[in-house]
């Protein structure tokens, strides 16, 4: 989501005539993207505001605006901040032109966050973040692929998360908007469109008699020539419309066979106190029934450890989860409090720092081996990549004998491909023959 607020920020404030800078010293504009998920993500906001002060001391003029949701959370205790010019919360990103030109003509309150975040767009408001979505739209930084926002918000109030309150009510875009964008994208040359939700699955638009789910945007999204890959996350474990979606994943060549599905915990006492309307049974269940109707299916999550009340028993049953899911890969990350959510008011943040720690390590540490084994399936494989760009290893990006530099590509089923290569294959598919394999990347040579 961030990153694709970041890329329709870029656009718009591009096209009013802005430059990007190559260096912040030399930039008469800094705007951060933020995110409040994590309190780290937010004090690494507070440290660069800092570094930013020390410029400002000799550039006065340099303007600072924190846009996200950050922006949206903090509101005008951010303004206070001495550094900042500009807030803009993620539902107003449209207006960011007015508020970097009033800033520059020396407006000190260049401000747009919602003033009640959780009330329900009308449909004027939710037109007018349609068009500014549809205006602006690809992602320069990977050529041939983008992003598309089929549902704003999140109503599912898991009770330590931070995203309905600063990204408001779950809504559903048109479809008719989102077909119409995906072939805007195509006819630009984008051959993957990732489509976002925070749960994703819950896509839900009544237009006349029929509703639509996401099984039947997959299914028009298909339809659009050019367009190859199509993928979308993030899902949330329910059964609402599974079947329907696991169906459009085996039926359609186009859509990836991957599923990043949160499991959060293997503990249902655990779950129950997140507020996540499913036991590790259920989810289990739901990932056996995606193994059936799609074989080949490669399967993500994401996982907290620490929330308030886990016990060793508690995570133990997370590490058994692990080990039956045999996920690709998870994400782990450490309960964190964020403040206005129901686990800040109403629990103690009672697993201590350390045990968070090696919690944290020993649940990747599982994952590690089971993402080693099934990476090593793809050994004197061939697989089919579309290619993202150049390595980001400085010395492989140009090697200094002339020879071909590292690529970075992907294959369907969301594995990170690394070879050596033309950099005029980026944005292009490609077949790699892999010779080695490590837990998380799979190395090859270019067919
Ligand atoms: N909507 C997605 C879902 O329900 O799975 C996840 C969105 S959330 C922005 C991304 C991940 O951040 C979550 O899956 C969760 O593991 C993690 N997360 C959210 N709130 C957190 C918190 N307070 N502390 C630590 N991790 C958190
Ligand atoms: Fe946050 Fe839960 Fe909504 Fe995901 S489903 S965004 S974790 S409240």
């Amino acid at each position: 989501m961030n990153k694709l607020d970041t890329a329709l920020v870029t656009a718009a404030i591009s096209k009013a005539g802005f430059e990007p800078a190559d260096d912040v010293k030399e930039a008469d504009v800094v705007l951060i993207n933020t995110c409040s998920v994590r309190e780290h993500a937010e004090q690494r906001v507070l440290s660069h505001l800092g570094h930013l002060k020390h410029i400002k001391e000799n550039k006065p003029e340099l303007i600072v605006g924190i846009i996200g949701c950050m922006a949206q959370r903090l509101g005008k205790k951010l303004l206070a901040h001495e550094t900042v010019d500009i807030v803009c919360g993620p539902a107003q990103i449209p207006q960011i032109v007015r508020l970097v030109n009033e800033a520059l003509n020396g407006s000190k309150a260049a401000i747009a966050v919602t003033e009640k975040i959780r009330e329900k767009t009308n449909a004027e408001q939710n037109r007018a973040l349609d068009d500014f979505e549809s205006v602006f739209d690809t992602d320069k930084t990977i050529p041939a692929q983008a992003y598309v926002r089929v549902m704003h918000g999140c109503d599912n109030f898991c009770t330590y998360c931070i995203v309905p309150y600063v990204r408001g009510p779950e809504i559903s875009r048109p479809p008719k908007v989102i077909i119409d964008q995906i072939e805007k994208l195509a006819q630009k040359g984008v051959k993957q469109v990732t489509l976002l939700g925070q749960r994703v699955n819950a896509y839900k638009y009544t237009a006349g008699e029929k509703t639509y789910c996401l099984a039947d945007l997959l299914y028009l999204a298909s339809k659009v020539n050019v367009i190859e890959r199509i993928r979308f996350v993030t899902s949330y474990p329910s059964a609402e419309f599974f079947d329907e979606i696991l169906k459009a994943m085996a039926d359609l060549p186009k859509v990836c066979n991957y599923l990043h599905m949160p499991a959060q915990s293997g503990s249902d006492k655990i779950l129950a106190a997140m507020n996540r309307h499913y036991t590790a049974g259920q989810y289990l269940k739901l990932l056996a029934t995606a193994g059936e109707v799609v074989p080949d299916i490669a399967l993500s999550g994401d996982f907290m450890v620490g929330f308030p009340g886990e016990t060793e028993d508690d995570f133990q049953q997370t590490l058994e989860l692990v080990k039956k899911a045999q996920y690709k890969n998870c994400f782990v990350f450490k309960y964190s409090p964020r403040p206005g959510t129901s686990a800040e008011k109403r629990m103690q943040n009672d697993v201590p720092k350390e045990v968070k720690k090696r919690r944290n390590i020993e649940l990747l540490a599982a994952q590690e081996k089971i993402s080693d084994e099934l990476s090593r399936q793809f050994l004197r494989k061939e697989v089919k990549v579309l290619v993202e760009g150049l390595s980001k290893k400085p010395h492989l990006k140009s090697p200094r004998d002339g020879s071909n530099p590292q690529l970075i590509g992907r294959t369907a089923r969301d594995y990170i491909v690394v070879f050596n290569g033309p950099e005029s294959l980026a944005g292009e598919f490609a077949k790699v023959k892999i010779t080695k394999t490590t837990a998380l990347t799979l190395f090859g040579e270019l067919l």
